[in-house]
């Protein structure tokens, strides 16, 4: 199995995004108003996977309209985002690199992607799923999709972004992976299956990739990079600490197992693009 990690574009956060370790007003307020210097410049991921049933997308990054000349544009930002969203992410898409771009370098089509999963609905992982509206199948978990219209979702996954496109929405079920024991079977012979790993969004998935004994996951938002696990950390943004916690525990045993070939953050500084082959 091979996959290929893309970056379409960055993030520039609060360092209390990926390292708050608690969900509070302070972290909030911080987040909302951190000047430059107290900010962190993230990737932001997508992933393609080479899968024997035809290429996989996992998440698409920011789309060009948010940074139409390839540089930080905040007035292009706010015709994308809400302004808080917009003061939360500073989004940035270098010229090619929106994942539409990308998958054109390479020759593939979006008509061509076998499926595009959605870890969840945050901007910064469906922005750009509009120029793949033509892939065969795009899955979200029924989970995400449910909770975008309520609560503090309501504000913080703008459903412009994705509301009118062709979506198929799946239901976890019961599986012996992850913190809840709910699991997707994406091609229903457990090559390629989304775990629930709620906390950042109570929908969110990670996707874990097998290749015989061997296998990859992404972890999605539970974790920013190995350090949350490996100092037992949780993020400053996301929606329940408890599970938040219960999640990146899971994430932490699954680094761990010997079959493990390993494990990708969506957002970890240190993940440069590239392949790996497992
Ligand atoms: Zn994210």
């Amino acid at each position: 199995m091979k996959l290929h990690i893309l970056h379409c574009g960055t993030i520039s956060v609060s360092e209390t995004v990926p390292w708050g370790n608690g969900i509070d007003l302070k972290n909030t307020v911080k987040q909302l108003t951190a000047p430059e210097r107290e900010r962190v410049t993230l990737p932001v991921c997508a992933y393609l996977i080479e899968h024997p049933r035809g290429p996989v997308l996992v998440d698409t990054g920011w789309c060009r309209e948010i940074s139409p000349a390839g540089v930080y544009d905040p007035a292009a930002v706010r015709r994308i985002l809400p302004a808080h969203l917009a003061a939360l992410f500073h989004p940035c898409l270098g010229e090619g690199m929106a994942v539409h771009e990308q998958l054109a370098a390479w020759g593939i089509r979006p008509e061509d992607l076998e499926a595009v999963l959605l870890t969840h609905l945050d901007p910064d992982h469906v922005a750009g799923l509009r120029r793949l509206r033509a892939a065969r199948r795009i899955l979200l978990p029924e989970d995400e999709y449910f909770w975008s219209c309520r609560t503090v979702y309501r504000v913080r996954q703008p459903r412009s972004l994705w509301m009118d496109l062709p979506v198929s929405r799946e239901y976890y079920r019961g599986s012996p992976l992850g913190p809840n024991r709910w699991a997707i079977d994406v091609f229903g012979d457990e090559s390629l299956m989304m775990v629930n790993v709620p906390g950042h969004t109570d929908g969110q998935a990670a996707v874990l990739i097998r290749s015989g004994e061997r296998f990859v996951l992404l972890a999605a938002d539970a974790a920013y990079s190995p350090r949350n696990w490996r100092e037992d950390i949780i993020p400053g943004f996301g929606f329940d600490e408890k599970l938040q916690r219960r999640s990146l525990r899971w994430v932490g045993e699954m680094a761990a197992d010997p079959g493990c070939a390993g494990v990708l953050c969506s957002h970890d500084p240190d993940v440069a693009p590239g392949t790996l082959e497992f």
